[in-house]
């Protein structure tokens, strides 16, 4: 499969983030502490310019943090992170501020994203404004260009969000996010909290502003149907890590660790998530498994998977798995099939959705 982005050649990493983390201490009732929560730990991950890349994982898995991190709205403990080369830690706060154009988050919530005080076109303005991207006097129309872009009447700039569905309010949200003219976004589910038929509205919306715009996106989801269909490279985390790395097709073609594997086989959509497949609970992140974390889930571990942390390595692309060449293909072949059958199933439907809401 190729990504909205994939179609520009040019390899330069546009973020990247180099051994990252973050820990976010828990206290009791009474203050004490009781250790802490390592959302992110030690993630290094490559974004090529122009291109697509999905972070997945079920929820609390850490990816939400990430997506933070990487534009520096929450600080990492640790690890770098560049922008276009740039250290985004060693800039001035005045310096980071400038940087801020060039970086977008879209949140998962058209509802709560959207100042319900202010008009579409003061939302969308907003950025033009802090940024000093166009004159006052040439405002209006730059907001009428915008909303025109993401599909919306531009006369609809003087009513408020509450006049709005969800897939016109995460269209306005969308056009903010574009009005700084930034370089990289960051969707945070972007669709998640849509309707089915407007989920895929929107995700064809912003795979076809990737293209015409040659944005870099990071796509933070559970949903494979949407991932599928729109990254060109997939990141699936677990408790603060990347266990499985590489290029889409390859990932979802032939994944290589036990937990891409449930989660490909899990049938979106249905009540059976990845939980479902899996031994066990999900681990506490304040005292994660030793060695690999996976470890109390997964159906192949070993004695070696208690003692050491697998490394991510390449194995036709990156996976952290003590025992990768040794797992049942058979296996694997199954579980890909069954999650491959829905997959292509969503695929279909979101071609079929390239029409207005
Ligand atoms: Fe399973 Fe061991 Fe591989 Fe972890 S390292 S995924 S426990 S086989």
């Amino acid at each position: 499969m190729s990504g909205a982005g994939g179609k520009i050649g040019v390899t330069a990493p546009m973020l990247e983030l180099r051994d990252v983390a973050r820990a976010f201490p828990v206290r009791d009732a009474l203050g004490r502490s009781k250790g802490a929560v390592r959302a992110v730990d030690g993630v290094s991950l490559s974004v090529p310019r122009g291109s697509v890349l999905a972070i997945v994982g079920e929820s609390g898995c850490g990816k939400s943090t990430l997506g933070r991190l990487a534009l520096r709205l929450i600080e990492p403990d640790s690890g770098s992170i560049l922008f276009e080369g740039e250290d985004l830690r060693s800039l001035s706060a005045a310096a980071l501020r400038a940087r801020r154009r060039d970086m977008q988050l879209i949140f998962q919530d058209p509802f709560a994203s959207l100042d319900p005080r202010m008009t579409v076109e003061q939302a969308v303005a907003e950025p033009l404004r802090l940024h000093g991207i166009v004159p006052r006097a040439k405002e209006r129309d730059r907001v009428a260009e915008l909303l025109s872009r993401v599909g919306l009447r531009p006369e609809l700039a003087r009513r408020w969000p509450h006049e709005f569905s969800g897939g016109q309010r995460q269209r306005i949200a969308i056009a903010r996010a574009l009005a700084s003219g930034p370089k990289l976004i960051v969707g945070d589910e972007p669709v998640s909290a849509l309707d089915v038929s407007v989920q895929a509205q929107v995700i064809n919306l912003l795979q076809d502003l990737i293209r015409e715009l040659g944005l870099t996106f990071v796509l933070i989801s559970h949903d494979l149907g949407v991932v599928r269909h729109i990254a060109d490279r997939v990141a699936v985390m677990y408790l603060g890590r990347i266990v499985e790395e590489g290029p889409a097709a390859e990932v979802f073609g032939n994944p290589k660790h036990p937990y891409t594997r449930a989660l490909l086989a899990a049938v979106p959509g249905q009540g059976r998530g990845a939980a479902a497949l899996l031994e066990g609970d999900v681990p506490s992140p304040i005292n994660p498994p030793s060695g690999c974390r996976f470890r109390t889930r997964c159906p192949h571990a070993e004695a070696i998977c208690a003692e050491q942390v697998p490394p991510l390595a390449d194995h036709g692309h990156r996976a952290a798995c003590h025992l990768q060449h040794q797992l049942p293909p058979a296996i694997a072949r199954h579980e890909r099939d069954a999650g491959g059958e829905r997959l292509k199933r969503l695929q279909a439907f979101f071609s079929d959705q390239r029409t207005g809401e």
